[in-house]
């Protein structure tokens, strides 16, 4: 079935909303994507710089602490239990420190605390030879100890008071037991699985929550990678086992290590579901508010139309059009249109009427033809009505064609045609039946009276000059309709035979049909 303008209406604004929706919904979801992703970024960049400034600051501590104490025990470096007792003060008191030890220039243990059992021993592992080497004051890189442990050394160089190098006071934190890294950067694990990790100038990584990790080398990592070079800042990243996080870095230029805050990428764009539910929630009271005044306006706005056409398709079937002013038209196109179909409808009803009326006309004399004179006995006998006919002849008509022509026979027959319009009353009504006969259809007229009328209308014409200047004359047969007893046709033919026998009895008279 063919849709109304309506039904297009509403489809149109419908998918329009469901669009301007859409594109609302996804617009936002991505512009808050891109918020939560940078601010997740921001947040770690920031966090992992404060926690490099912290464990830089704490690191400094670590070694001011040391070189507080580094004349003190370059004063004892002969005595190896004041040294022994001098370290466990120092270790208790500062409690950075996994354990400290004092080495000889030669690179042989002199004191520990805690005891390690390795006083007398000489090491020759990369930290302390590092230390040696260069005799200043050092962070190590990671290395694994005589003992077998991962650590990472800090260390002070010891003078004598004639500024001979005697060798170095060092600290040691164990990077795979608790340690002073640990204490600051494991309270910042949090439960939404955003972490920490510390990696060295190396790639190895030196704090991770999981101790097991804490060794590996994840050059390939490409915060790591940005690290090694240098750099600071904040990015996407994939981790080595192909999870998504969102991280910030942090170079530390003294100790050449990288801190590296990091949060799950699922985690930081998961408040996007709750909040495009919740857009969608604040959104749909107006969606249905202006699609409920969409629904309105597109009624009003069809309705003039919809009317319109009904009108237009009644114009068609040519029914009765008497509701002209019904149909509101508020905007040009409507307006245009009711008064372009009106103004049709008006003329083409009058056409109507002018056809009609020319068809149950006779166009000669101006009087009804049979075709309304049947439309009208009908309408009486289906009223029961009461009512009769005349019928009526022009006597030796054919005469009046032969001596003055047949336009004066027509203008005859005019004549005869305004006598006989002369004594119509109300309802009656005068049909001329073809050539020179006639019927005069008299309502609710009883016989008697019919004959009356009959007897003046003969006598009108027989003695009124006529337009041949001479008279004619006229025969006429009466009849009365018997309600229920014959039809039309039988009562004409009644009529008919009175009219004969007129003819037959001399003319120019009436007689009144037997029944
Ligand atoms: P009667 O007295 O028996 O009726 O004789 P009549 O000559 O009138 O005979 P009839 O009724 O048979 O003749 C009708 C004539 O009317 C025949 C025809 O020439 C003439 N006629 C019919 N229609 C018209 C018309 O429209 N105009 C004219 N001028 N003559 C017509
Ligand atoms: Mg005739
Ligand atoms: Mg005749």
């Amino acid at each position: 079935m063919i849709k109304t303008l309506r039904f297009w209406i509403t489809l149109l604004v419908s998918f329009a909303m469901i669009g301007i929706l859409s594109i609302t919904l996804l617009s936002g979801y991505y512009v808050t994507k891109e918020n939560l992703i940078n601010n997740s970024l921001e947040i770690n960049r920031v966090y992992s710089m404060k926690l490099a400034r912290l464990t830089e600051e704490v690191f400094n501590g670590m070694q001011s602490n040391l070189q507080v104490k580094a004349s003190e025990i370059s004063a004892e470096i002969d005595d190896v239990e004041k040294l022994s007792s001098t370290l466990a003060n120092l270790l208790t008191s500062s409690k950075n420190f996994n354990s400290l030890s004092v080495i000889s220039k030669e690179g042989v243990v002199l004191a520990t605390s805690p005891e390690l059992g390795i006083v007398g021993k000489k090491l020759d592992t990369a930290g302390p030879k590092e230390a040696l080497l260069k005799r200043k004051s050092l962070i190590s890189m990671p290395y694994k100890a005589a003992t077998g442990r991962l650590l990472i050394l800090v260390s002070t160089p010891l003078w004598n008071e004639k500024n001979q190098y005697l060798g170095f006071l060092s600290g040691t934190i164990y990077l795979q037991e608790d340690n002073i890294i640990n204490t600051i950067l494991d309270e910042h694990f949090a439960t939404d699985g955003s972490h920490v990790w510390v990696v060295d100038n190396k790639g190895m990584l030196i704090f991770h929550p999981d101790p097991k990790r804490i060794g590996e080398m994840i050059k390939e990592n490409k915060v790591a990678q940005k690290i090694l070079g240098h750099e600071s800042g904040a990015q996407k990243v994939t981790n080595l086992e192909g999870k998504e996080y969102l991280a910030g870095y942090t170079y530390i230029k003294s100790s050449r290590w990288g801190v590296v805050s990091q949060t799950p990428y699922e985690t930081s764009v998961k408040p996007l579901k709750g909040m495009i539910y919740k857009m969608l929630l604040y959104a749909l009271p107006f969606v249905l508010f202006f699609f409920l005044l969409t629904i309105i306006l597109t009624e009003r706005l069809s309705s003039p139309l919809r009317k319109l056409a009904m009108f237009s398709a009644k114009l068609k079937d040519n029914e009765e059009q008497n509701q002209y002013a019904n149909i509101p038209t508020w905007y040009f196109e409507a307006k245009q249109l009711n008064e372009t179909i009106h103004e049709y409808a008006k003329s083409q009803q009058q056409r109507v009427e002018n056809y009609k009326e020319r068809s149950y006309t006779d166009p000669l004399t101006g009087l009804k033809n049979r075709r309304y004179g049947d439309k009208v006995t009908t309408r009486w006998t289906t009223d029961k009505k009461q009512f009769s006919v005349i019928m009526i002849d022009i006597d030796h008509f054919k005469v009046v064609n032969d001596n003055y022509g047949h336009h004066i026979g027509d203008e005859v027959l005019k004549f005869l045609a305004k006598k006989m319009s002369h004594i119509l009353r109300g309802d009656d009504v005068c049909i001329r039946l073809g050539g020179e006969e006639f019927i005069l259809l008299l309502a609710e007229t009883d016989v008697q009276e019919a004959m009356v009328i009959a007897e003046r209308l003969r006598t009108t014409v027989s003695s009124s000059l006529c337009p041949t200047n001479d008279y004619i004359t006229i025969s006429l047969g009466v009849g009365g309709y018997l309600e229920n007893l014959e039809t039309i046709e039988e009562l004409y033919y009644r009529v008919d035979k009175a009219l004969y026998q007129a003819k037959t009895e001399g003319r120019n008279r009436v007689v009144l049909s037997e029944v």
